[in-house]
């Protein structure tokens, strides 16, 4: 019997055991294993969602439990701490602190990146993040009562991606809402990018597109301004420039764990990503493959594959393929990423959408429409379209009854 362990069920690793447990569930010769310590799956572009109190964990979050049950792979509760690749054995942590070791035959890392402090002294004392389901609801615990205030606060959001832009935008649409229902305040919403534009990674027009939009929300958006500081309740910019706030948050850059890098002498480069192959085989040993944010992965043009969920999806559905190939004993072909476009959510019923090679952008309600899609098609991998019809109209049904925004 071959076993396939994918540590990590996020965007890449849950879409991956989704299609081999489906792929391999009567054969009697495979076993597919995710090993991953939340009990849930959140996607993780809606993170900022959970931060804005308006996602719905009902609907919208996946149980590994039930998931795995249904699907024909194995779930174990638990993170990765070490690797022994001469007796193809992981170590893990279970969420008791108890530790135990795994026997693969091929081993899939997909744990992802979280955001990078570039070793900004203060921030990982000072600032909350947005890596995970639990840091972002440990955000929403602290800027609801800054939306609800009736008094002015300040948020200052630190790096404006993808995440940054889509937490300012969602925030300003939050308050714009309570601010209808009740006597609360209008917040400062600064956003922070050292670069000369916001959404450096996406093309320019897209970028200037969504900074208007973000403007006319009332978001204050300041580049050029790097942080080199953070106190409590303070940020120093390089120029000596005092920042204060009422609650920081930092969504700057991305950087891998750091004990990718002590993965028995697995390459890895300065952002702690395993360096892979075409194949996304790891360049020490092509029984172990990486993919999604945790891999450095080159592309034909001499280019990585982005950080990205589409990314990670593709890396995901071609892997699939290629493990099945692998366990005939067929030669692997590479991976090639095919950017679709990129489309940035500002506020839950406004997006907007670099398409066609970046000559087209545009913006509205329809693009929020794609937006949405680009979840569901995640979600159709998971369930299939019956399945993701139902949450569509569920939630149709449950916006009309309920409030959009959690704490109403
Ligand atoms: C707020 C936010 C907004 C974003 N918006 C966009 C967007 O609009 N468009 C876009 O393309 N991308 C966006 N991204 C980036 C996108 O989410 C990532 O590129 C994508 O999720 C990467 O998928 P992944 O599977 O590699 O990692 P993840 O989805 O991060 O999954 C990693 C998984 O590994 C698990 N894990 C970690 N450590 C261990 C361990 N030791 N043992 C076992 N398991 C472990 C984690 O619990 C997690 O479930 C956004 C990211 C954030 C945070």
């Amino acid at each position: 019997m071959s076993k396939i362990v994918v540590v990590g069920g996020g965007a890449a690793g849950l879409e991956l055991v989704t299609r081999l447990g489906r792929q391999l569930k009567r054969s009697k010769d495979h076993e597919v294993i995710l090993v991953e310590p939340s009990s849930h799956h959140y996607w993780k572009p809606r993170l900022h969602e959970i931060a804005a109190g308006t996602f719905d964990r009902e609907l919208d979050a996946v149980s590994y439990f039930q998931h795995a049950a249904c699907n024909g792979y194995r779930y174990i509760q638990a993170s990765m701490t070490g690797l022994d690749r001469q007796g193809k054995t992981l170590h893990l942590r279970d969420t008791h602190a108890q530790f135990s070791e795994l026997n693969y035959d091929y081993l899939v890392m997909a744990t992802g990146a979280g955001s990078n402090d570039f070793n900004t002294p203060g921030v990982s004392e000072h600032c909350l993040f947005m890596d995970s389901a639990s840091q972002a609801q440990l955000a929403w615990q602290h800027l609801d009562p800054l939306l609800r205030a009736n008094s002015s606060r300040r948020i200052v959001i630190v790096g404006a991606g993808a995440t940054g832009v889509e937490l300012a935008g969602e925030l300003a649409r939050v308050s714009q809402r309570l601010r209808r229902y009740s006597q609360a305040a209008k917040p400062e919403i600064i956003l922070i990018e050292a670069a000369p534009r916001i959404l450096p990674a996406g093309p320019e027009k897209l970028s200037e597109r969504v900074r208007r939009d973000l403007l006319k929300q009332g978001v204050d958006v300041r580049v050029r301004t790097r942080i080199q500081r953070a106190e409590a309740g303070c940020l120093f910019t390089a120029e000596g420039e005092r920042i204060g706030a009422d609650q920081q948050i930092w969504a700057a850059g991305i950087k891998c764990a750091e004990w990718l890098t002590r993965l028995d002498g697995l390459e890895t480069n300065h952002l702690n990503q395993l360096k892979v192959t075409a194949t996304l085989q790891t360049l020490q040993d092509p029984d172990i493959f990486v993919l999604g944010d945790a891999a450095e992965c080159p592309q034909p043009d001499g280019s990585f594959v982005p950080p990205r969920a589409q990314a990670a999806s593709q890396a995901a559905s071609h892997l699939a393929s290629q493990l099945k190939r692998r366990l005939k004993g067929r030669e692997l072909q590479p991976f090639v990423f095919h950017d679709g476009g990129m489309v940035i959510s500002i506020g839950h019923n406004l997006a907007v959408g670099a398409l066609a090679n970046n000559r087209l952008i545009l913006r509205g309600r329809l693009v929020r429409t794609l937006y949405n899609t680009i979840f569901r098609l995640h979600q159709q991998v998971l369930f299939g379209w019956t399945r993701v019809t139902a949450l569509i109209l569920l939630k149709r049904l449950k916006c009309t009854l309920n409030p959009h925004y959690r704490g109403l």
